[in-house]
């Protein structure tokens, strides 16, 4: 009965920590989608994993469904710059981001969406750690 109950926390702990990290890279930008600003509903990894792209912070951003499907296995600057809600600001808050300068790639979004940014202020009982990575 215990070894079992061992066996269930194991399973059930990498799980919670992915949760918990995905929620943080949402967290990050307010819940909105690193491409177009429109609310986050999924992770993207800017490098696919089929092209050998980790689940690190650095490689996944916050995204829409929308730009996750449209994106697929595209190189994210070619797929990008096709984009009708493409800006140079957001296309250099990827940059960073994939860079690992996160607090840079926040300051190129705030800078893309001002309005965005005042809200996200007024919330700060939201505490973002910047060091937390996938396992
Ligand atoms: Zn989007």
């Amino acid at each position: 009965m215990h070894q079992r109950d061992a066996v269930f926390l194991e399973e059930l702990c990498p799980k919670l920590r992915v949760r918990r990290w995905r929620q943080s890279l949402h967290s990050y930008t307010g819940k909105s989608c690193i491409y177009c600003g429109q609310p986050s509903e999924s992770i993207d990894h800017v490098l696919p994993s089929s092209h050998g792209g980790l689940s690190t912070t650095d490689n996944c951003v916050p995204a829409c469904l929308s730009c996750n499907g449209n994106k697929s296995d595209a190189e994210v600057f070619d797929w990008y710059r096709q984009q009708h809600f493409y800006d140079p600001r957001r296309a250099m808050a990827i940059r960073a981001w994939i860079d690992g300068d996160i607090r840079l790639a926040l300051k190129l979004l705030q800078w893309a969406d001002p309005n965005r940014t005042s809200n996200q202020k007024k919330d700060k009982s939201k505490e973002i750690d910047l060091s937390l990575q996938a396992a």
